[in-house]
């Protein structure tokens, strides 16, 4: 299978540049050419690996042997991904096992297992600079944790990402280095930037983004969709599924596995005050807006790159996208009223994307008079990442898991930066990392 730039279909590359590039060179994401088709009732019974073979199977054909393939996915999805039923209609789809407790180790850990069965034979280590403001960055590190020929820089903006964000960024130790700036989210943004094109930096490296619009991060989100429906009991029932959207990479991972014949009628896209793509759903323009902070942080996003490739499966069809997927937004209070609703009505944790989610299920239940469907509510990180704000909302201690505990005890470790190019280009090619 070969990729396009969402700007340019003839621009075709092999799955190993488009992943390796990340970005294609026009500046347009790379989509497959094609969905491959799955027989879903073919995929009842089977456990989350083998669904991930059958799905990932197409996309990797003629990159990597079946072998290959079943390594990584065998590596990356250690842990369970269980469908816990709040009622008999509603399940929440748990996706914060994994090591940094969001649905973001899903993308993370099979893109980096990716990268590297594609650098081994490389003689020069490839090189990961990540800018982060808390959440991508340790998804990105921990998947990249241990991988042969890889190493990961982190730069994060000092004193801006909370406690357990910086203990999960600066505890690695390994192949990953966390870099503390001094000075703002942008610019940690602006150093990597500059360091991709600076010309003696990119003469001593071997450069890589791992940023969130990497095709390999998309292709293992869509296993979860598909493993979602065939866990779930009472199929001829419709299927509405609920995403906390920001960045839009998890709905558009769902709009592919509906495409590759998973059936679910109904998406339902979650937003916060950041409710750009709602505008879109509503009006049929995409204006993009600064980003306004909010409790749901990771889904504070303006301009989220991924609504291209919506455009692209839907040919620039509101019309058609509006069949598939009804937009909802939510403010801060609402949100923490939802948390407290959820924890009152089915004595549940939920953390404060989730329940962005179960307030826009509630608003499509009640417009669409559809309470008989069934319904998965996507839970994207655990609550305890949120600790503060659930405890507020519910009066209740937040359980810390066992593996997020570990890392909040573990020193840490951080080089500190100033926010000059000089300085940062100056120190990578030390070698100090
Ligand atoms: C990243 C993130 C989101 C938003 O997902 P997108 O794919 O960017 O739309 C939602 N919830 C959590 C917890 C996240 O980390």
């Amino acid at each position: 299978m070969k990729f396009y730039s969402t700007k340019n279909k003839q621009l075709r590359v092999r799955l190993r540049e488009a992943v390796l590039q990340g970005l294609a060179p026009d500046g347009g994401l790379f989509m497959p050419e094609f969905i491959p088709a799955v027989d879903a009732p073919y995929l009842r019974g089977m456990t989350f690996q083998e669904i991930a073979m059958t799905l990932a199977r197409p996309f990797t054909d003629g990159e990597l042997s079946s072998n290959q393939l079943q390594e990584i996915i065998e590596d990356a999805f250690t842990f369970p991904v269980p469908l816990y039923p709040l009622s008999e209609d509603l399940h929440v789809l748990e996706l914060f096992h994994g090591p940094t407790l969001a649905f973001k180790d899903f993308g993370a850990r099979f893109m980096a297992r990716l990268m590297a069965k594609f650098t081994v034979r490389q003689d020069r280590e490839r090189l990961i600079l990540v800018a982060t403001s808390g959440d991508t960055g340790s998804a990105v590190a921990s998947g990249f944790y241990a991988q042969p020929g890889m190493r990961v820089i982190l730069l994060y903006p000092s004193g801006m990402v909370s406690k357990i964000q910086e203990q999960q960024l600066t505890t690695l130790g390994g192949n990953v280095t966390a870099l503390e700036v001094d000075g703002s989210f942008d610019d940690c943004q602006r150093l990597v930037k500059q360091a991709f094109i600076d010309k003696d930096i990119r003469e001593q490296c071997s450069l890589s983004s791992a940023n969130s619009i990497n095709i390999a991060r998309l292709i293992p989100q869509s296993f979860y969709y598909a493993a979602a429906w065939s866990a779930l009991p009472g199929s001829n029932t419709p299927l509405v599924m609920v995403v906390p959207s920001g960045n839009l990479g998890n709905l558009t991972a769902g709009l592919i596995a509906r495409r590759m014949g998973i059936p679910i009628l109904k998406f339902v896209s979650a937003m916060n005050a950041n409710d750009v793509f709602l505008g879109y759903l509503e009006k049929g323009t995409f204006q993009p807006r600064p980003t306004i902070p909010t409790i749901s942080n990771a889904m504070d996003v303006g301009n989220p790159s991924n609504y291209y490739r919506i455009l692209d499966l839907y040919e620039n069809d509101v019309r058609n996208l509006r069949k598939t997927v009804y937009g909802a937004s939510f403010s801060d209070q609402d949100t923490q009223q939802a948390i407290n609703q959820v924890y009152d009505q089915f004595n549940y944790m939920m953390d404060p994307h989730s329940a962005v989610g179960f307030l826009a299920l509630q608003q499509f239940l009640s417009e669409n008079k559809v309470n008989d469907w069934r319904q998965i509510i996507l839970e994207t990180a655990h609550p305890a990442k949120f600790k503060d704000i659930v405890e507020s909302c519910t009066g209740r201690p937040v359980r810390i898991p066992q593996r997020l505990a570990v890392c909040l005890d573990k020193p840490k470790h951080a080089f500190t930066m100033s926010s000059l190019f000089s300085d940062f280009k100056e120190w990578l090619l030390s070698g100090a990392g």
